[in-house]
C-alpha cells in the first residue's frame, strides 16, 4: 500500500515551515510545483520550482482567483494510478500526475476575527482553488496525499524519508480525513459568518450562535461511566488550558464547567474560593485572603470535598495551595499561579491543574433531549450588587442591613449554581449549609441545615437564598426557625402575600429578585 510521491503541488497562505519541508521533499527527488506567492518564497530560498501556469499553459488570472482550477491540475490529481485508461488520458493530454498536495487556505477565520464588518475583505478571503485541490487529493487517497496543516510537515517528511519517497495508505487515509475535516470547518466558518450578517440584530443572537464550529477535540477514555464511550467537541482551548496531570475525564469536564461558571459570578469580588463535587458547590467563601476563603469554604462541609474540584478567582498563592494539598482534590483551577506554586502542585502526578483563560459567560448552554438538542442562552453572570439592587425589591417591613445585603448578594450568586431545588445558607460571605438537587424545596432546606449542624455551624443571623419562589410559607418558616434573618428569592408565587406576612411576623428582611435561576 505504498505509493510514490514524485511531484508535489505546494500552495500555501501560511508559509510557516514551508521552506524546510520543501527542502526535504527536494532531497528525495520530488519535483515541486507552486502558485505565485508560494513559488516566490521557495525560489527565494534557493529551491527549484515549476509554476502552476507552466503545467496548465494558462496564466493565473483575476488577481489569483483562478490559479489551479484547471484540468491539467485536477486531472493530475484525480487520475487513478491503477486504471490504464486514466493514465492513457493523462498522456494524451500531456498532463503530469501530482501525488502530493500541500495547501494552507486563505486565512478566512483570521480575516473575519480582525475585521468582521469588512464583507469585501471576508469575501476576498474565501479560498476556492485551495479547497478544490484539497478535496481532489483527499478523494483520491488510494493514490495521492494531502497536507493541510504545517504541524504535519515533520511526520510526512519523516515517512517519505523512511520509505524512499513513498507514503503508506494509513497515512494517506489519515491525511484525507483531516483534509475533509478542515474544508468542512472552513465552510462552516463562512456559513456562520454570513448567518451573522443576516441576523445582526442583538435580539436575534441565538440562531447565529448556533452555527458554532464543533470540531472533535479529543476522544475521552470513557464517559460518565467506564462502559460508556465518549468524546469532547468544541473549542475548550479558548477558555482554559491544562497545565498538569492526567487527561481530563468526562466527569472532570462537567465539574470543571460548573466551577468556571460559578467563579464567573465572583470575578469582581474579594478573594473567593469554591469547592465543587458532581457539579454542585459544597462550599464557597469570600474573604480577605484566598487561604482564608478556602478554609471557610472547606469548613462548610468537610466530608464532601474529597475527590472534588477547587476553583479560585485570583492567582493561586502558596498558602492556599498548601491547604488544598492536604485534601485529595481531582482538579485545581486558577486564573494564574504565583511563583513556585505550579511546581509545588505538580508533585502529585495525577492531579489536574487548569488555568482559566477567560470568563465563560458567553458560551451557549447545550444539553440533550431524546432525539435532539436543547440550546439556550447562558444564564449569564450577575452584575455587581449596586446594579442588582436597582432591580431587586425589598418586600418586607424591615430592609436588610448592609451586612445582610452583602450576604444576600453572595448567597444569590451561589444558589444560582446549585442544582434545583436549591437552598443556600450564608453568613459573613461563607456558605453554612447547601441543600442541592432535592425534589422538594423544604427538603433542600432541611438538608442544608442538617449538614451545616453536623459540621457544628450555628445558623443564627444567617441569610438564606432560594433558587425559585417559596410556594408556601412553610419553607420560609423552617428557614427562620433555623436562624435565618434575611431571605432572597425570586418571588412570583400566588401565595407571596402569605410568605411576606410570615417574614414580617418574625421581623425577617426579604428581597425579591424577580429572576429565577433553576438548574435542572
Ligand atoms: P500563493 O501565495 O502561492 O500565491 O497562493 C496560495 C494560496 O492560494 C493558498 O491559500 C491556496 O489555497 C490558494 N489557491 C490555490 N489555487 C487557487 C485558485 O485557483 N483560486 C483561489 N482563489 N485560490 C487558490
Amino acid at each position: 500500500d505504498l505509493q510514490p510521491v514524485r511531484r508535489a503541488l505546494l500552495s500555501v497562505s501560511d508559509k510557516n515551515g514551508l521552506v524546510p519541508f520543501a527542502h526535504r521533499l527536494v532531497r528525495l527527488g520530488i519535483e515541486l510545483v507552486s502558485t505565485g506567492g508560494t513559488a516566490r518564497a521557495l525560489r527565494k530560498a534557493g529551491l527549484t520550482v515549476r509554476d502552476v501556469s507552466e503545467l496548465t499553459g494558462f496564466p493565473e488570472i483575476l488577481d489569483g482567483r483562478v490559479k489551479t482550477l484547471h484540468p491539467a491540475i485536477h486531472g493530475g490529481l484525480l487520475a487513478r494510478r491503477n486504471v490504464p485508461d486514466d493514465l492513457d488520458q493523462l498522456q494524451q493530454h500531456g498532463i503530469a500526475p501530482i501525488d502530493l498536495v500541500v495547501v494552507t487556505l486563505y486565512p478566512f477565520e483570521q480575516a473575519i476575527a480582525q475585521k468582521p464588518e469588512d464583507e469585501a475583505l471576508a469575501a476576498e478571503n474565501i479560498d476556492i482553488g485551495g479547497p478544490t485541490l484539497i478535496r481532489a487529493a483527499a478523494k483520491n487517497f488510494f493514490f495521492t496525499a494531502v497536507v493541510v496543516d504545517p504541524s504535519d510537515y515533520d511526520a510526512v517528511a519523516e515517512e517519505l524519508e523512511k520509505h524512499e519517497g513513498h507514503l503508506t495508505l494509513a497515512t494517506r487515509r489519515r491525511l484525507a480525513q483531516k483534509a475533509f475535516a478542515r474544508t468542512a470547518a472552513y465552510d462552516r466558518a463562512i456559513a456562520a459568518y454570513l448567518e451573522d450578517r443576516l441576523h445582526p440584530s442583538p435580539s436575534e443572537p441565538l440562531p447565529s450562535r448556533l452555527l458554532i464550529d464543533l470540531p472533535r477535540v479529543q476522544i475521552l477514555r470513557y464517559g460518565e461511566n467506564p462502559h460508556q464511550q465518549a468524546a469532547l467537541y468544541g473549542q475548550p482551548e479558548r477558555f482554559f488550558r491544562q497545565l498538569h496531570g492526567k487527561a481530563l475525564s468526562f466527569n472532570n469536564l462537567l465539574d470543571l464547567s460548573a466551577a468556571l461558571r460559578l467563579i464567573d459570578e465572583f470575578r469582581e469580588a474579594d478573594p473567593t474560593c469554591a469547592i465543587l463535587k458532581h457539579t454542585n458547590p459544597c462550599g464557597v467563601a469570600t474573604a480577605e485572603t484566598l487561604a482564608e476563603a478556602y478554609a471557610r469554604a472547606f469548613a462548610t462541609d468537610r466530608r464532601s470535598p474529597f475527590g472534588g474540584i477547587v476553583v479560585v478567582n485570583r492567582p493561586l498563592d502558596r498558602d492556599t495551595a498548601e491547604a488544598i494539598d492536604q485534601v485529595f482534590t481531582e482538579v485545581i483551577i486558577a486564573p494564574d499561579f504565583d511563583e513556585g506554586v505550579l511546581a509545588f502542585l505538580q508533585k502529585k502526578a495525577n492531579r489536574r491543574i487548569i488555568q482559566q483563560l477567560r470568563p465563560v459567560r458567553e458560551t451557549l448552554d447545550i444539553r440533550t433531549a431524546v432525539g435532539g438538542l436543547l440550546v439556550q442562552e447562558p444564564d449569564s453572570a450577575l452584575p455587581p450588587l449596586e446594579e442588582l439592587r436597582a432591580t431587586w425589591q425589598v418586600v418586607t417591613r424591615r430592609a436588610p442591613t448592609e451586612a445582610e445585603w452583602r450576604d444576600l448578594d453572595f448567597a444569590w450568586r451561589v444558589v444560582k449554581h446549585v442544582k434545583s431545588n436549591a437552598i443556600v445558607y450564608v453568613r459573613n460571605r461563607a456558605t453554612l449549609g447547601i441543600g442541592a438537587g432535592q425534589m422538594s424545596r423544604v427538603d433542600a432546606s432541611e438538608i442544608a441545615v442538617l449538614k451545616g449542624k453536623r459540621e457544628g455551624h450555628d445558623f443564627t443571623g444567617s441569610v438564606v437564598a432560594s433558587d425559585a419562589f417559596f410556594p408556601f410559607a412553610d419553607g420560609l418558616l423552617a428557614a427562620v426557625e433555623s436562624g435565618a434573618r434575611a431571605v432572597i428569592q425570586p418571588g412570583g408565587s400566588i401565595r407571596d402575600k402569605e410568605v411576606i406576612q410570615a417574614a414580617d411576623d418574625h421581623n425577617v428582611a426579604m428581597v425579591f429578585t424577580g429572576t429565577r435561576h433553576f438548574r435542572h
